[in-house]
């Protein structure tokens, strides 16, 4: 999955734009500005909670387009955020993606590492349409050390997973191997245990499943940040709590694709196991001492965007449009965003919390998740 998504120069996201109409799969923030807005009004509201603490900077996970980071930065602006207040970062694995981002979020050309001075954690640097920095890494790890909102919106269901089964032996990895009549791929299940099989399995009761290891060191190294420099974190995915089995797939134009078949024209996907990162979130990998951070749903984004304040973007969007198409495209992107036969009930929102800010949340529990 790593290797078909991310390779350097054939994988999947690193030299096409795979998004929209003519792309494979179209996402909530390109359907609708109003999914962008609502965020940012969300994470001005929880920053505000926090003290409003300055510099700090809103950091991407996977930003595709770059559509949602330029919705809340239009946002911050009209709250009178200064530019020069925070930074944004970006953590994006596609050259070719960066491209497009860098364009979708500043006027300037932006410099590349070349011009960059020597040991630089990040690979490309600009300056948004605001005027705050906009840097883009390759891992979460090199992002500054500062107080910090987190975002990631279908990154998740973007990492490699392992599948395991249980057999009469006990557990076993599902591979892939060669048919050697035809040269076409197929499933094998290990003859021994492989080192997935270590995943904590003693108390599982499905018979097969999917298990991220990089999406719990990515999770765990975010929490890390939240707990040490403050910080809130807002995934944002279709998944689950723990209960499914199989849910690896391929999506081309839009319909499903069988993920053994041409892979690399393909997006691969999984559904992100939201037990697992809350976990993760809670289970620091270090004996530091530092208290399990605060998580707060999966909610389903259908309450979450309603309890935030949808129809009233809506009506008010509605309210000073003069032209029917966009009036049509604004009812039908809001109920494509919020209809539970849609995306609805199937994208889910995660929210993670430093444990100091406890007291706080107890009086004023973040909007959207009750
Ligand atoms: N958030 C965007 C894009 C989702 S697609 C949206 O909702 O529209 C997944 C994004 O994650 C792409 O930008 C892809 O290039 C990026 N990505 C995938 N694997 C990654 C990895 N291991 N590290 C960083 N970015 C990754």
């Amino acid at each position: 999955m790593k290797e078909v998504l991310t390779n350097p120069t054939a994988g999947y996201y690193m030299n096409r734009d795979v998004f929209g109409q003519t792309g494979d799969f179209i996402t909530s923030p390109e359907i609708s500005q109003m999914f962008g807005e609502l965020i940012a009004v969300w994470l001005v509201n929880e920053w505000t909670k926090c003290g409003r603490p300055t510099p700090f900077q809103i950091a991407e996970l996977g930003p595709g387009r770059g559509t949602l980071m330029a919705d809340i930065l239009r946002v911050f602006s009209k709250f009178k955020i200064a530019g020069s207040d925070f930074s944004v970062s970006l953590v994006e694995v596609s050259p070719y993606l960066a491209q497009v981002q860098e364009k979708q979020l500043s006027p300037r050309q932006a410099q590349e590492a070349t011009k960059l001075p020597q040991g630089s954690q990040h690979y490309k640097q600009s300056i948004s349409f605001y005027g705050s920095q906009v840097r883009w890494y390759n891992h979460i790890a090199d992002l500054p050390r500062t107080f910090t909102l987190f975002l990631a919106h279908e990154f998740f269901d973007a990492l490699p997973i392992h599948k395991l089964v249980k057999v009469d032996q006990g557990w076993r990895e599902v591979l892939i191997d060669l048919n050697r009549e035809d040269l076409t791929l197929r499933f094998v299940i290990s003859r021994d245990r492989t080192p997935a099989c270590l995943y904590r399995l003693d108390n599982e009761s499905r018979e097969e499943l999917e298990v991220s290891p990089q999406s719990l060191i990515i999770t765990q190294a975010m929490a890390a940040r939240i707990h040490q420099d403050g910080g809130i974190g807002l995934v944002i995915d279709y998944g689950h709590e723990g209960d499914k089995t199989d849910t690896f797939r391929g999506f081309k134009n839009h319909k499903l694709h069988d993920p053994l078949v041409d892979p690399g024209t393909a997006d691969l996907t999984v559904d992100v196991d939201f037990s697992a990162l809350k976990w993760a979130a809670t289970h620091p990998r270090t004996f530091e001492d530092w208290k399990a951070n605060l998580t707060f749903g999966t909610v389903d984004q259908k309450d979450f965007l309603t309890r935030v304040g949808i129809n009233l973007r809506l009506e008010q969007l509605l309210a000073s449009c003069r032209d029917e198409d966009v009036a049509l495209n604004l009812k039908s992107a809001h109920k494509m965003l919020t209809d539970p036969m849609e995306m609805g009930s199937k994208f889910k929102f995660l929210a993670l919390y430093p444990s100091v800010m406890e007291k706080i949340l107890e009086r004023y529990p973040p909007p959207g998740f009750v």
